[in-house]
């Protein structure tokens, strides 16, 4: 497929603020596209050239993109910067530019594909002057409407809008000519989290190949995730008359993928975290005994001394760019492995979980300082549920995770296989909601020195693919946080709703669905005004004096908020609560 023929159904999916809309328009393009190119293009609409886990940046800042641009098309950088302010886009400056050029030849979606990725490996010495002069070749070999969306790939601003499912949804109807397929797709998303491999495999063996995907050490899996429940009866109703139990540490979780001295590390939302924490990769090879194995465990920062928990604004603060090693000293993490997914070339997420325990107990060294077993105890009782509880949490921990002891590993799934138990927030709601920054509300008065009165923010549809507006957040936030939210809504703001968006709030300007805060409120009640779980009769729901917990940017995407179903649950749980 010619580069041309891309840029035209870019200019499509740009074009549309609707969901359905997006599916169509990828469906035909898939349909239209070489089989090799599929996975291609899959990075390329997400505005990458890998999947989104591995750390392959363009790495060229507006400046150098700006040099590119005009050395393409015969003009200074300044006169390049003054277009581009003029167009309010660095896109259509590109455009415009390219418009008065007749580019020579034409590339194709591979061509393109080649010459961005070629651009990212580049290293060493004369780094800047290759990718400039790259790029800048680049942008006379495709047509003005190509140049326009190529020049954004690098500032990751290309704003097509379009997330995982949504793609996958496009994929099966493509292929399959209805949506039929994508929990067998999802399947394989889970195990890999590489879209393009999905696609290409998906079109290139249809579902028998899906289904023989496999996880792959160094393409992080999607993580389990736990249930909520609202009393220790209930949790063992579902799980049995005998179950596991282990701390739930309040730091951040870690993926550890190691393949005989290769060690990677991702986080939460899949970002590949390696160079951040060496101390915990220097563990990994001292204290993991194994070949090949991955395993998952929370990191929090610990005082090896006085044996204490330290909180999470402590831990979180390794959570950075610069100066690791020098944080690594402060404040040494470490690691309590709770699962293990992988062993010696063997994927065992099908083994069940007393299984993998067993296995994960067996390779981890006995005396180790960096890596240690999460403690596990077998409950059979909701008074040892109780004991266990108050035990971790006068321990400054979090409170229980429950486990099932016969269910494999649930890549990429919420369920009752893992139940959560947290120290009860104040008030009725029994749990924080995570939700997605919508919008903005400029600021008055006091707050016109934030730029931010308010924002709109929502929670993620799974089904639908979609983010639907719970609530308005303004008197629940500090003045750093107001200054915070100005910051990141700057480099996120959009024209227009973005087509995933469904609110029939508008803000004063919109933001790309990216941002997850953490919200504590009072109460769930129900709403007219609030799209998220509305029904036929037009009531959705709504949070109840929201307050800002934290900025969970670092470690959820969009896509990991709380889901409409969750907040269905929560509401129903909040009844059962009240009724005792
Ligand atoms: P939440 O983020 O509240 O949904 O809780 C789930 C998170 O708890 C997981 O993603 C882990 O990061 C964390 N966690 C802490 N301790 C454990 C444990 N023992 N087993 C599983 N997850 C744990």
């Amino acid at each position: 497929m010619k580069f041309s023929t891309l840029a035209e159904y870019f200019e499509k999916l740009e074009g549309t603020s609707k969901r359905l809309e997006l599916i169509d328009i990828l469906s035909d393009l898939f349909k239209k596209a070489e089989t090799s190119e599929i996975g291609k293009i899959c990075y390329l609409i997400q505005g990458r050239v890998a999947p989104f886990y591995e750390p392959t940046e363009i790495g060229m800042a507006e400046n150098m993109v700006a040099v590119a641009i005009g050395r393409a098309f015969n003009k200074s950088k300044e006169e390049v910067i003054k277009l581009y302010l003029k167009k309010g886009n660095i896109g259509l400056a590109a455009e415009e530019l390219a418009s008065k050029y007749k580019h020579k030849g034409e590339l194709s979606v591979t061509g393109v594909f080649e010459e961005l990725l070629k651009i990212a490996k580049f290293e060493g010495v004369g780094t800047v002057e290759k990718k400039v002069s790259t790029l800048s070749d680049l942008l006379k070999k495709v047509n003005p409407k190509g140049a326009k969306h190529i020049v954004n790939i690098p500032l990751d601003t290309l704003r097509l809008g379009v997330g995982d499912p949504t793609i996958l949804d496009a994929l099966s109807l493509a292929k399959h000519g209805d949506k039929s397929l994508r929990p067998t797709l999802e399947g394989g998303y889970n195990k890999t989290s590489d879209l393009g491999l999905v696609a290409e495999t998906f079109f290139k063996k249809g579902t028998t190949g899906i289904k023989s995907i496999e996880l792959i050490v160094g393409k992080p899996v999607r993580p389990a995730l736990a249930e909520r429940l609202p009393s220790a009866d209930e949790a063992i109703k579902r799980l049995g008359k005998e179950f596991a139990a282990e701390p739930k540490f309040d730091g951040f979780r870690v993926a550890v993928h190691k393949n005989k001295d290769k060690i990677s590390l991702f986080s939460r939302n899949l970002e590949n975290t390696t160079h951040a924490f060496p101390d915990l990769v220097g563990g990994v090879e001292k204290e993991v005994k194994a070949e090949s194995a991955i395993l998952e465990g929370e990191a929090i920062a610990y005082n090896p001394q006085t044996q204490e928990f330290l909180p999470f604004q402590e831990t979180t603060k390794r959570r950075r760019k610069y100066k690791v090693e020098e944080m690594a000293k402060k404040l040494p993490l470490v690691l309590f492995a709770f699962d293990l997914l992988y062993l010696n070339g063997r994927d065992i997420t099908q083994k069940p979980y007393k299984g993998r325990r067993k296995l994960l107990e067996s390779i981890i060294a006995k005396d180790g300082l960096v890596i240690k077993l999460s403690e596990e105890r077998i409950l059979h009782k909701t008074s040892e549920i109780t004991d266990f509880f108050n035990e971790v949490v006068s321990e400054g921990l979090e409170g229980l995770m429950l486990k099932k002891l016969d269910s494999p590993y649930i890549a990429g799934g919420r369920g009752f296989h893992w139940v959560k138990f947290k120290r009860s927030q104040a008030g009725a709601l029994v749990d924080t909601v995570d939700c997605v920054l919508l919008g903005v509300y400029a600021g008055k008065g006091k707050r016109t020195e934030f730029g931010v009165g308010g924002v709109l923010v929502g929670v993620y549809d799974d089904k639908k693919d979609e983010f639907v507006s719970i609530t308005r957040l303004g008197t629940g936030l500090t003045d750093d946080e107001f200054r915070r939210v100005h910051e990141i809504s700057k480099k996120l703001k959009v024209e227009r709703k973005p087509a995933r968006v469904n609110s029939d709030i508008k803000p004063s300007f919109w933001v790309e669905p990216k941002i997850v805060l953490e919200i504590a409120s009072d109460e769930i009640t129900r709403s007219p005004i609030h799209t998220a779980g509305r029904d036929k009769d037009g009531s959705g729901y709504a949070l109840r004096f929201p307050r800002l917990v934290k900025f969970r940017e670092a470690d959820k995407r969009a896509e990991d908020a709380t889901t409409v179903e969750e907040i269905k649950k929560l509401y129903s749980q909040q009844f059962n609560h009240r009724k005792k």
